[in-house]
């Protein structure tokens, strides 16, 4: 929690060393959005968030993130075991029979940190709705963030809780979506577009904020906080965060290709020269 900005920067190269590595290990995982969504994540438990350790369910007077494109597992159990969640060493064992880091997280398996199975696409924002709902009524005045693919946003269900939140004025969420403009299939403009999303979520009554570099550490900091000082004003609050999917790999940048595929041997050891650090902590 009391890491400098130049730590965070360090730990997002030793994270993106960890997703490349643990899908590379099992043949299968999901890189892509994991690697575009490593600043949100350090800025999220680096910086922004307010929680205890260790890891209760309950959850009580601390912030709660629900991961609801669940298929970023590499990226979410990284950050959890580089912030004591867990020990890093687990890491190994991702994807593994009897692992508590499954494809796809889960509760079943009691890995600290995981609050909700997910994995099914469109469900967290319901999730994370009811859950920030249940504060209020508890009288706890902590938010709760969430995370959604731009793709996910194509599910019927987000739309249902997207009208909910606004209606029921639930405004200590922060909903965040990873525009990064691509799916597993291709270009979110050519599957199904998403329109003017921006527009769209106004529209459905929330308050929405975009950050163009999504990529970038202290700009994601900064628009993190920036729609913290939006919450209690009546209003859900989204951000628009523009990732590059596969960020920090050349061959994995400007493609979905990389959505749901891991490299091989030669691949990963491009990867991993790219990705240097002073202190390499591999697990
Ligand atoms: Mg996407």
């Amino acid at each position: 929690m009391s890491k400098n900005i130049e730590e965070l920067k360090s730990l997002s190269t030793q994270i993106r060393r960890d997703i490349v590595r643990m899908v590379h290990a099992v043949n299968s995982g999901h890189p892509g959005g994991s690697l575009g969504c490593v600043e949100y994540f350090t800025a999220l438990y680096g910086k922004v968030m307010n929680y205890n350790l260790p890891f209760t369910m309950e959850g009580k007077n601390e912030d709660l993130f629900f991961l609801s494109n669940g298929h970023i597992s590499p990226v979410f159990y990284s950050t959890l075991a580089r912030f004591d969640f867990f020990p890093v060493a687990e890491l190994a064992t991702f994807r593994k029979l009897d692992s508590r880091l499954q494809g796809h997280p889960t509760t079943h398996e009691g890995l600290p940190g995981i609050r909700v199975a997910s994995g099914s696409l469109g469900q967290g924002l319901s999730v994370a709705l009811g859950a920030a709902q249940a504060k209020k009524l508890d009288g706890d005045k902590s938010i709760v963030y969430s995370l959604h693919g731009d793709g996910e946003l194509q599910e019927g269900q987000i739309w249902e809780a997207l009208m909910y939140g606004a209606a029921k004025k639930v405004d200590n969420i922060i909903a965040t979506i990873d525009y990064n403009g691509r799916q597993i299939d291709g270009d979110t403009d050519d599957v199904l577009s998403l329109g003017d999303l921006h527009a769209k979520l106004e529209a459905f009554g929330w308050l929405v904020l975009e950050e163009k570099n999504g990529n970038d550490l202290e700009a994601v900091i900064a628009i993190l906080e920036k729609a913290k000082s939006e919450t209690g004003n009546g209003k859900p609050v989204a951000i628009l965060l523009h990732t590059e999917m596969g960020q920090g790999i050349d061959y994995m940048m400007g493609s979905h290709a990389w959505h749901g595929k891991a490299p091989n041997d030669e691949q990963l050891a491009s990867a991993l020269q790219q990705l240097q650090l002073d202190e390499i902590t591999d697990y």
